[in-house]
């Protein structure tokens, strides 16, 4: 069965034919079986159950790290951690407040009260600032604190369902008005907004609420001391962003900008690097880069493959390496015909040796992918016979058998574990980290930035919930190809939001259907050749997601040694282009162990190292 289509992936997409369709679907006859006479994948991959994340599992490091003073672990507290992660602040957690005080900078998190802080311990935390360190916390609900952090009264609230950046020089960089003022809840649809604590009598407030309260204060001591206080849960914000459990703050779907979680991310990375003279970042991008671009296409109709040639010929002409991913339809049903035959297997082999990454964008390419059944994680292929009976019926799929049997027959195409996936429509159930896990993938592309709050990539949780973290992560579609106006008339604008990305090491996901060759390619040409010159890396979403896994692994500690400083990075798999941002006056004097490369750039200083311990040695004027 033929038709014409537009292709069809993203979630808002209205285009996919088949919508007004007869109700009823044919059985599959006509099947393109590319590989007769195998089955498979042999060994069943079920779903194992949670394994509960303890935060002594980031209780370690020097005082050099930023110190997470956890006064109550029934909180958000992973969300907390993944966010000082994503933004690369080197952080250690710990319930002992006579371990915090020795940092430099101390976080107490998620609140500040005498049901959770004793006064002894209130007492040594207000002497941090006094003393020449950061003091940062959020909801600071105590009495007597207030003085501390300079304001009168703390009020919680879910009435407030915006912020504003004040003139101050931790929020500078804060130029574009998406970033200026940050929308928290949707007042129209929201009988209740999240949590937020407003203070009241802060004097030049670093953000204020739509009701006046102060959202964020800071108080500067004498001898470079501050306190600062939050009135939004960055950690609660930061699971919000991860696990895509925002229903009412992002007012766009895709090709926009809406940076909510970001600018917070960025605020404490400015607060971190002021602290001290000797602080240390990661940088977000490989290589010393401002901004990663990673191209993806998305393979869901016969037609895109041959297409999908002539944009690798164009990738691979400019030395760049992009990302398919491809439906294995190998059933005619309602959805489309089946097109994952011989010739198919022939082009996909050609796109991976053109370079090119190949991963799976399911079998079936269902609506219903969110509401499918999980299946038993022993669907194999030619058994697994996935039909698409109309816009929301789907009959014999499983997200399992989705994932498991695309990946065996990518797998047998070219001979590559596939380790990277986007779901058709970017239907995302709540299983499917877990169901990621199982199944051997590592990366996925299965948000929107604009849904997700963020344009950095996001590391996911078990049932997209708090609770037990997965070494996976999500690199969310920045600029898709489907929604209005038509694309060749979004040039700019996906250049304005690659520009305020690079403000900050975004990541710029990039999705294009290739069932159209000619303006759509020319969007990307004229993306690569803006792009490149600003100095953008260029790779695929495994290439990309291997140098994320690993970063998010690494530790980050500093030492003084008379006039020089050690830096000592914990690398258990290893480092690749990884960039830090280091004090300016720094030289970079020595690298161990040997085999170690490091080299300074204007961003900082890139490394790339075997897995183990890494010493860099810097001469500090
Ligand atoms: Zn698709």
């Amino acid at each position: 069965m033929r038709r014409l289509r537009v292709a069809a992936c993203a979630g808002a997409c209205l285009l996919a034919a088949g919508v007004a369709r007869a109700q009823s679907a044919p059985r599959p006859a006509a099947m393109s079986w590319p590989f007769r006479g195998i089955s498979g994948p042999d060994s069943a991959t079920p779903i194992a159950p949670p394994v509960p994340t303890p935060w002594t599992q980031f209780d370690s490091g020097s005082t050099s790290r930023l110190a997470l003073l956890l006064t109550d672990t029934a909180s958000a507290w992973l969300g907390m951690a993944h966010a000082l992660e994503t933004i690369g602040i080197p952080f250690r957690i710990t319930r002992d407040w006579r371990e915090a005080v020795r940092h430099r900078v101390v976080f107490i998190y998620p609140d500040v009260s005498g049901a959770t802080l004793s006064p002894e311990a209130l007492h040594a935390l207000a002497a941090v600032p006094r003393q020449g360190g950061t003091l940062i916390a959020n909801e600071v609900l105590v009495g007597g604190m207030n003085q501390v952090f300079g304001f009168d009264r703390a009020i919680p609230a879910r009435s407030r369902y915006a912020l504003q950046w004040g003139a101050t020089p931790l929020t500078a960089a804060f130029t574009d008005s998406a970033e200026r003022t940050i929308r928290l809840g949707d007042r129209a649809r929201e009988p209740e907004a999240q949590w937020t604590v407003g203070y009241t009598g802060a004097a030049d407030p670093v953000a204020t609420f739509d009701d006046g309260t102060a959202a964020v204060t800071r108080r500067v001591f004498g001898g470079g001391g501050s306190a600062i206080a939050l009135g939004v849960d960055v950690g609660a914000l930061c699971l919000l962003s991860h696990d895509g459990r925002d229903e009412y703050i992002s007012r766009i779907y895709a090709d926009g900008y809406e940076p909510v979680l970001d600018v917070f991310l960025r605020l404490l990375r400015t607060i971190y690097l002021g602290a001290d003279s000797d602080a240390v970042a990661l940088g977000t991008v490989p290589d010393g880069r401002s901004l990663a671009v990673l191209l993806t296409h998305d393979i869901d109709y016969r037609y895109s493959l041959p297409n999908a040639l002539t944009y690798a010929a164009y990738e691979r002409s400019q030395g760049i390496a992009a990302t398919y991913f491809v439906q294995t339809k190998y059933l005619t049903d309602w959805e489309d015909e089946g097109f994952f035959d011989s010739v198919a297997v022939t082009q996909v082999r050609a796109l991976d040796s053109m370079g090119m990454e190949i991963g799976s964008h399911t079998v079936a390419h269902a609506r219903t992918f969110n509401t499918m059944p999980t299946g038993t994680g022993d669907e194999r292929y030619p058994d697994y016979q996935p039909l698409v009976l109309a816009a929301n019926r789907t009959e014999g799929a499983t997200v399992l058998g989705e994932l498991r049997v695309s990946a065996f027959l990518l797998h047998q195409a070219t001979g590559k574990p596939v380790l990277s996936f986007r779901p058709g429509y970017l239907r995302n159930p709540w299983v499917l980290p877990q169901a990621l896990q199982a199944t051997g993938y590592r990366y996925s592309s299965s948000f929107t930035a604009d849904n997700a709050l963020s344009y950095l990539p996001l590391h996911l949780n078990y049932d997209r919930a708090p609770g037990a973290e997965l070494p996976l992560f999500d690199f969310p579609v920045t600029i898709e190809d489907e929604e209005q106006p038509p694309l060749p008339q979004r040039l700019g604008a996906a250049l304005a939001i690659a520009r305020r990305l690079e403000a900050y090491g975004g990541t710029f996901v990039v999705l294009l259907h290739p069932n159209v060759v000619s303006f759509k390619l020319a969007f990307e040409q004229a993306l690569v050749d803006s792009l490149r010159p600003q100095g953008a890396w260029f790779g695929t979403v495994g290439a990309f997601g291997a140098f994320w896994a690993a970063r998010a692994r690494t530790g980050v500690d500093v030492a003084e040694d008379g006039g020089r400083r050690i830096v000592t990075l914990d690398v258990p798999g290893g480092a690749r282009g990884l960039t830090l941002a280091v004090p300016a006056g720094w030289r970079l004097a020595g690298a161990e162990p040997a085999g170690t490369r490091a080299a300074a750039t204007a961003a900082g200083v890139v490394v790339t190292a075997a897995p183990g311990t890494v010493r860099l040695v810097f001469d500090a004027r």
